[in-house]
Formats: C-alpha cells, sequence, structure tokens
C-alpha cells in the first residue's frame, strides 16, 4: 500500500540571515527569514510526509509562536514526522523536491542536501532527487524577495499499519 504527500514552503530573503537549505549552509548574501532556522526544503518535506500521513501540517506540530522552536534546527521537524511515519509501520520509498532561488546556484550543495534527506527519512541517497530553477528575474523568487521549495513524497506500508492508515 502506498500513500503520497506533496508539500511547499516559501520564506522570505533578508540581509543579516544564514541561509540553510536541507541543513546545509549555503553561502550566500541574503539569508531565508523564519522563526525557526527557515530551511524551506526541510519544512516543505515536512510538510509533504505529514501529507502522506493525513496528519495535518507543519504548523500544527510546531507552531511558529512557540518560543522553543526560535532558531530550531529544521531536521527536528521532519525526524519528528519520520517517528510517526515509522510508528504507522510505513518507510520511505522515494521524495522529490524543487527549490526555487534565483542566486547562489545551488549545484554544488545538491548532494549534501541529498546527503542530509536520506539520513534523515533512514533511505540511500539514490531514493533522494534535490533539484534547483531560479525564477527567471521574475515573482518573489525571481526578484530575488523569496526562496520556495516544493517536494513530493511516496511511503510504503511494511507488514503492519496502525490508525486506520490503510
Ligand atoms: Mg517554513
Amino acid at each position: 500500500m502506498f500513500r503520497i504527500g506533496f508539500g511547499t514552503d516559501i520564506h522570505r530573503l533578508v540581509a543579516g540571515r544564514p541561509l540553510v537549505l536541507g541543513g546545509v549552509v549555503i553561502e550566500s548574501e541574503l539569508g531565508a527569514d523564519g522563526h525557526s532556522d527557515a530551511d524551506v526544503l526541510l519544512h516543505a518535506a515536512t510538510d509533504a510526509l505529514l501529507g502522506a500521513l493525513a496528519l495535518g501540517d507543519i504548523g500544527m506540530h510546531f507552531p511558529n509562536d512557540e518560543e522553543r522552536w526560535r532558531n530550531a534546527e529544521s531536521s527536528i521537524f521532519l525526524r519528528y514526522a519520520v517517528g510517526l511515519m515509522k510508528e504507522r509501520g510505513f518507510v520511505v520509498c522515494n521524495i522529490d523536491s524543487t527549490i526555487d532561488l534565483e542566486k547562489p546556484k545551488l549545484r554544488p550543495y545538491v548532494d549534501a542536501m541529498r546527503t542530509n534527506l536520506a539520513n534523515v527519512l533512514e533511505i540511500d541517497i539514490h531514493q533522494v532527487s534535490v533539484k534547483a530553477k531560479t525564477g527567471e528575474k521574475v515573482d518573489a523568487v525571481g526578484e530575488q524577495r523569496a526562496i520556495r521549495a516544493q517536494v513530493v513524497i511516496m511511503i510504503e506500508a511494511k507488514g503492519e499499519t496502525t490508525d486506520g492508515h490503510r
């Protein structure tokens, strides 16, 4: 039994903040503004996995007005979702993602992001796809005002599933 999930996230780009993507610090003049470390890739991946499980969204589980999540490493959120998935008897089949960012070019960082995602999701790097696109100078991404990530994830039941997840 397979289930699919979709997640998306957007953050404003500002000076004086680090840019963290998939747990990798990117050398950039602008960083992502947000309550946690504002890692759009991990936020979108968390929403995708919660979506595959029909267990709400990241904001339900980790309210962004709670002080304890200030500057939190976003791998915490994805690890939590992985825990919920495993409790219900599922494993990840594969994950595909696209990051929209005008600059810098993300190609040099992609394999490090894939490795981090594979570790958190407890899968092989070959099950993880990270793609990057520019915004072609249009809209918030193209004007360097925002960074966006979109993620789809496929999970598969292994053995007994619980909580009506069939
Ligand atoms: Mg976010």
